[in-house]
């Protein structure tokens, strides 16, 4: 094993996508760059016969081993660390990684946790409710038409990891919370927050965002998510105790 980015370690998860040979072809620009984990959620025609004629030969154990799935939260959740591509930017989309930077930080980060790359539907890229779903972004910068084909995309993101996963550097990264915990966290701080008046109970989802922002520029540790599920049942107790002493 070198001491780059661990490439057993990286998933990639194409989601909604429309036509089977971007499938295929993205399996083949996996197989070629040493990245074998690949999931689909509902792909809108999974065609066998045209997935594997661009996968061909080589790449077809990729196939084999693929993973179908409902939805993308469903996905995610086992991963540490997900991280979106996406074709636009500004909005809410402020702050993206070139593949290479990403592919940089991916190092430390993939040595203990798994990482899941994310590529959205041909027409339409990723919706900003999967964007909510993922730690950071990368973007492949371009000329002035931004969108690249789909496989292609796979393909400039795979070889930047796989030449990261040559290089030596080892910082540590210890494991991160998965997307399960992560979601349970979530929901419990907003039925907290909705019940101590902290949030608008109208529009909690609005305020959350920023929470989710703020919680994604620091990664939070499996024990970390542990602790602020610990402090919210606290408050609730706390919040009852309080409610029944004053009756
Ligand atoms: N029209 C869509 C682009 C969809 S292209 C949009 O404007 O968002 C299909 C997918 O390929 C995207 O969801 C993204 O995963 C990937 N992709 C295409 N171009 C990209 C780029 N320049 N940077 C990063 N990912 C890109």
């Amino acid at each position: 094993m070198t001491g780059g980015i661990s490439l057993s370690n990286i998933a990639i998860v194409l989601d909604h996508t429309r036509y089977p040979e971007n499938i295929g072809a993205a399996a083949r620009a996996m197989h070629n760059m040493g990245i074998s984990r690949l999931a689909v959620v509902k792909p809108e025609n999974p065609d066998p016969i045209r997935i594997r004629k661009m996968a061909t030969h080589a790449a077809a154990v990729v196939v084999e081993k693929m993973e179908l799935f409902d939805d993308l939260e469903k996905a995610l959740s086992d991963f540490n660390y997900v991280v979106g591509t996406t074709a636009r930017l500004g909005g809410r989309r402020i702050f993206a990684y070139s593949p290479s930077t990403l592919a940089e930080k991916l190092i430390p980060i993939s040595r203990e946790n798994r990482i899941a790359i994310v590529f959205g539907p041909e027409d339409r890229g990723l919706s900003n409710e999967d964007i909510r779903l993922c730690h950071t972004l990368v973007n492949i910068p371009t000329a002035e038409f931004s969108s690249l084909n789909l496989a292609q995309a796979v393909m400039v993101i795979c070889y930047e990891i796989f030449l990261a996963a040559r290089e030596e550097k080892i910082p540590f990264v210890p494991r991160l919370a998965s997307r399960h915990e992560l979601e349970g966290m979530y929901d419990q701080l907003k039925e907290i927050l909705v019940r101590i008046s902290f949030i608008n109970p109208e529009n909690p989802d609005y305020w959350m965002n920023n929470l989710r922002h703020f919680f994604n520029r620091l990664p939070l540790r499996a024990k970390e998510v542990r602790i602020i599920r610990g402090i919210c049942r606290q408050i609730d107790w706390y919040g009852k105790k309080c409610h029944q002493d004053a009756r």
